[in-house]
């Protein structure tokens, strides 16, 4: 028999169709797991995505505003009154957009909706980056050093939180995101005019001049830990990834797991977010990132939703991370204990972008000519197909390359055959580049930092 609190949540939270507010290849992954859960789907579009497939593979397709993101993928209104129109029961926020708006999410809860993802207020401690560190202390998940409070507005307190962690520092933005708002500090004689240039910025692009200070870390890895919770108290973690090749703070390549991180040093941060997310009433799928240097972890964010590279811990745990997501929102007790998770392989994961391989700028138009890798642990998610117009409005994410493989070694050499059986024309993308990378000795080692792939770039260029 099901516990009282499973039927009751359960039947809470019912629903057979779900909205899908996102585009690109997350709305096909979404609709994906929600077929395959028996649910109908509604898919939204802007009316530069009239055309696009993933809208008549939906059981629904209503056009909710013009091109620009913020008249329709984000206009909030647009978006629970074509739920309302379309019957749904859910939202599913997909990542980016709104997927970490608590109002949104309070919102169509308000509006008699499941927003599949955290509750609004998990969303908003953890969208506070002083307030998810203060619940990170509060729950023994290692954080970086610096004082979990806003920064003073007196110079002297300021100078002598700098002295206690030691330069370098870095000031952040306690609302920031996407890597914006952030200033290194190297050394004292430049710490005021840093902290007065990052309020200004955090002003304007935040709206909240609230800054904090923490120690910079000159060679970390990014590693990040994916959780799932439902609202019955269980929550497991589902191993980590290395995110450490980005490109101004965007990852590129994305692995799991993280090379030559042993379990014992692992096990307890793992259990230390399962803790955090017991300790907040965290639902569903969520990610903790960390900085990783010298042996040790620092916490330095939660993502309160499903990330891009989902499916390298999809194809390393064996767990469908989207359709769990979906289940925990229903309501349903987690089918997973801890002690059944568990890692297979090596994945890597490559972002497909239409932008110059040299310049990195965006290029939008028709492709002409599109050809997918197939076989044995190869896996694509994408929205386009030859004769597809890739769009200026949005992300320049078209693909995704993911490959599953025994050891890493063997996982880097699927890589390179998949990358080498991917042809796009009629519009640039980072294959060129890509490709150049999975031929780099140092990555094939592992193990390298977050400022490998700039620092390779400039040697490229330079060469
Ligand atoms: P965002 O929310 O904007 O992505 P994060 O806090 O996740 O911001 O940081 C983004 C990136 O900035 C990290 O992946 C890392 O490269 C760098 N970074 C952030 N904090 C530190 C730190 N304390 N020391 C060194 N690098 C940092």
């Amino acid at each position: 028999m099901p516990e009282t609190s499973e039927l009751s949540a359960a039947a809470g939270h019912r629903f057979d169709t779900v909205l899908i507010a996102n585009r690109g290849e997350i709305a096909v992954r979404i609709q994906r797991a929600c077929r395959e859960l028996g649910l109908k789907t509604v898919a939204i579009c802007s009316e530069a995505d009239r055309e696009a497939p993933y809208g008549s593979t939906a059981d629904s397709l209503l056009c909710i505003g013009p091109s620009s993101a913020a008249k329709s993928y984000l206009n909030q209104d647009a978006i629970l009154l074509a739920a309302s129109l379309a019957g749904a029961g859910a939202i599913h926020p997909g990542y980016g957009f709104l997927s970490e708006n608590a109002a949104f999410a309070s919102a169509a809860e308000k509006a008699g909706l499941v927003f599949i993802g955290p509750t609004a207020s998990s969303i908003a401690i953890m969208g506070d980056k002083i307030s998810a560190k203060r619940a990170m202390m509060a729950a023994g998940v290692p954080c970086v050093p610096g004082p979990d409070t806003a920064l003073p507005d007196d110079p002297a307190t300021i100078e002598r939180i700098a002295l206690e962690i030691g330069y370098p520092v870095i000031i952040k933005a306690a609302g920031g995101g996407g890597g914006r708002g952030m200033r290194v500090v190297p050394k004292a004689d430049v710490l005021h005019e840093a902290i007065a240039l990052t309020r200004e910025e955090a002003r304007k692009a935040f709206g909240s001049p609230s800054l904090y200070m923490e120690k910079f870390l000159e060679h970390p890895r990014h590693i990040e830990i994916q959780v799932i919770c439902d609202d019955h108290g269980n929550a497991v973690w589902l191993g980590h990834r290395d995110c450490s090749m980005q490109r101004r703070h965007q990852k590129v390549v994305e692995e799991a797991p993280a090379a030559g991180i042993v379990p014992d040093i692992i096990q307890p941060v793992g259990m230390a977010c399962v803790q955090a997310c017991l300790q907040i009433g965290y639902r569903g799928v969520g990610t903790f990132e960390f900085l990783y240097e010298d042996g040790a972890f620092y916490f330095i964010e939660m993502n309160t939703r499903l990330q891009v590279e989902h499916p390298v811990t999809e194809m390393t745990s064996g767990v469908d991370i989207v359709q769990a997501q979906i289940r925990a929102a229903q309501g349903h007790v987690l089918d997973l204990a801890q002690g059944d998770v568990t890692c297979d392989g090596h994945s890597f994961e490559c972002r497909i972008n239409a932008e110059d391989p040299e310049t990195f700028l965006p290029s939008a138009g028709v492709v002409t000519h599109l050809a997918l890798p197939t076989g044995r642990g190869i896996r694509v998610d994408t929205h386009i197909h030859a004769g597809y117009k890739v769009s200026p409005y949005y992300d320049s994410l078209i693909a995704k390359l993911i490959v599953h493989a025994p050891t890493r070694a063997e996982a880097m050499a699927r890589m390179r055959e998949a990358l080498a059986g991917t042809e796009v024309e009629g519009i640039s993308t980072n294959i060129p580049f890509l490709r150049a990378l999975f031929e780099d000795g140092a990555f094939a080692q592992g193990e390298t930092d977050i400022h490998y792939l700039e620092q390779w770039l400039k040697l490229r260029r330079a060469a």
